[in-house]
């Protein structure tokens, strides 16, 4: 029965061309990988400032590993707290311009710990459309009522807020600030601007931006210029509200996700947050790893790195769009980034989505077809990305199988 149902399902899947396989890609760290004995250019990592191939990243974990074990052992609230922990919190909250900051295990974690942790029934959340899976199932397990408002838009944000924030105790509006799957910024000073008159708690899911926007490195609300908000403790009560959360999974190299913001706000989730208290601390290589590339992505190499990154970045997205590549999503109100490492190559329709990441893997260029649920239905798209790992010449071979591949779809 049990394996009836799986196959039945896994049929289904096929027929509406929604099935997923893995790939597996070898050898070692960099842009061109091995697939199937051959070498391929990815244009699928997060790792954007190309740290985890650092060769400073590499051996504070190892180094890690042998100092202190393999694993924490336990979690940080019995046996599993090391001073490693408290020193990485430290140095994201400084990041961020915060005055504390708690670990999770994951990204993922972080948002579905602190979300239910901060609101539940009788209070109100409103989520961008686009928001990532994780904060969508942080919002379904806390219980809170959910209004998605329209994508990066404030107007639709502000009717919500008018029609409903009476009837509830607390609002917290949660967004990613850089889009994953679109590569957009939400708009960061109208939504704060809203959460201030409206009374919400303004959440922000850094997973991209962390290390990738701002001069130094910090982030969407570095970016625009709304960094001073950030400490949570303000005298006036300004910056008071922001929950600032990010991953170390993506330009920080390692894996694990943390949530910043003021020192009552993390203590309240080292107390609340049940993937905090129910799940073992980060082990020993991965926390090294992640302060090691955060030193790193700060440093002056960061700024270096940043500027390489932005400059293939906008190469890139240049260059699909002369090849007649759609790499905005029609009618959308995000913010556009020129230098944004995440370029949708929208195409519409799954089949053809597949196809064209098909012919690309065969001219050696590895670029992710991504279809729903991950995207909305008719927004099928390859998810492009680009790291500072990438040399020019890695850039030109990328358009070069673009523009080969160019007729396998009508646009
Ligand atoms: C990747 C991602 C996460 C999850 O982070 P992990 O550390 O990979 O679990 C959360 N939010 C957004 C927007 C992401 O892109």
């Amino acid at each position: 029965m049990l394996e009836e149902f799986c196959v039945q399902a896994l049929a289904d899947l096929e027929g509406r061309g929604l099935r997923r396989g893995l790939l597996t890609l070898g050898g070692p760290p960099g842009p061109w990988l091995e697939h199937g004995g051959r070498r391929v250019l990815v244009l699928g990592s997060n790792d954007y400032l190309g740290l985890s191939a650092h060769p400073e990243v590499r051996e504070a974990a190892a180094w890690a590993a042998r100092e202190w074990g393999s694993g924490a052992g336990a979690s940080r609230l019995t046996a599993g707290n090391r001073p490693w922990h408290a020193e990485l919190e430290e140095a994201l909250a400084a990041h961020k311009g915060a005055a504390d900051a708690v670990l999770f295990g994951s990204g993922y974690l972080a948002n579905v710990g602190a979300i239910p942790a901060l609101v539940g029934p009788g209070d109100l959340i409103c989520s961008d459309e686009l928001n990532h899976a994780s904060i969508i199932d942080g919002c379904r397990l806390s219980r809170a009522e959910v209004r998605v408002f329209r994508h990066a838009d404030p107007a639709s944000l502000e009717h919500v807020l008018a029609a409903e924030r009476g009837g509830f105790r607390h609002c917290l509006i949660v967004t990613d600030g850089l889009f994953s799957m679109d590569g957009d910024l939400a708009p960061l000073p109208q939504l704060a601007g809203l959460a201030g008159r409206f009374g919400a708690w303004l959440m922000v899911d850094d997973a991209h931006a962390t290390g990738v926007l701002g001069e130094t490195g910090a982030g969407t609300l570095e970016h625009f210029g709304l960094a001073g908000r950030a400490s949570g403790e303000a005298a006036d009560g300004r910056g008071a509200g922001l929950v600032q959360m990010g991953t170390l999974s993506k330009a920080l190299a390692a894996e694990g996700g943390f949530v910043a913001g003021s020192r009552p706000l993390a203590e309240f989730l080292r107390n609340r947050a049940r993937s905090f208290i129910f799940s073992t601390a980060p082990s020993p290589a991965v926390t090294a790893a992640a302060l090691a590339a955060l030193r790193l992505a700060q440093a002056g190499a960061g700024g270096d790195l940043r500027r390489r990154l932005q400059a293939n970045a906008v190469r890139l997205r240049e260059g699909l769009a002369a090849l007649g590549y759609r790499c905005r999503l029609p009618g959308t109100t995000g913010v556009e980034l020129a230098g944004s490492p995440i370029i949708p190559v929208v195409i519409g329709e799954e089949t053809q989505a597949v196809r064209l990441a098909a012919d690309l893997l065969c001219r050696g260029v590895y670029a992710p077809a991504i279809r729903p649920p991950s995207v909305p239905p008719g927004t099928a798209r390859l998810r492009v990305t680009v790291t500072a790992a990438h040399t020019g010449d890695d850039v030109g071979f990328a358009l070069a199988a673009f523009a080969a591949a160019r007729e396998e779809v009508d646009l």
